[in-house]
């Protein structure tokens, strides 16, 4: 039965486990829109936005901000705190 329709196997079996490679950087994706994601918004994008407090790197500044306010808030209002004395100081 599976030898009447072998390249139709083959087809399909592509289609649903695909590797999709960035032609750019060479990173892979096994769905086709992450890898039109990472092409619109992450590859070749520069800088990054590297957190101050944390490892977390955004390749956008809206996440990046959006990150810290989240994540860092009590750090964020320490360091506002601290400019604003320091401004006053002097
Ligand atoms: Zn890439
Ligand atoms: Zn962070």
């Amino acid at each position: 039965m599976n030898e009447c329709f072998p390249g139709e196997e083959k087809r399909r079996y592509r289609r649903s486990y695909g590797v999709f490679p960035c032609p750019n950087c060479g990173r892979t994706y096994l769905r086709k829109d992450s890898l039109q994601r990472h092409t619109l918004w992450e590859c070749g994008k520069d800088p990054q936005f590297q957190c101050p407090f944390c490892p977390q790197k955004c390749k956008r500044k809206s996440h990046h901000i959006r990150h810290m306010q989240r994540q860092h808030k009590d750090m964020l209002d320490l360091m506002n705190n601290y400019v604003k004395k320091e401004v006053t100081a002097e």
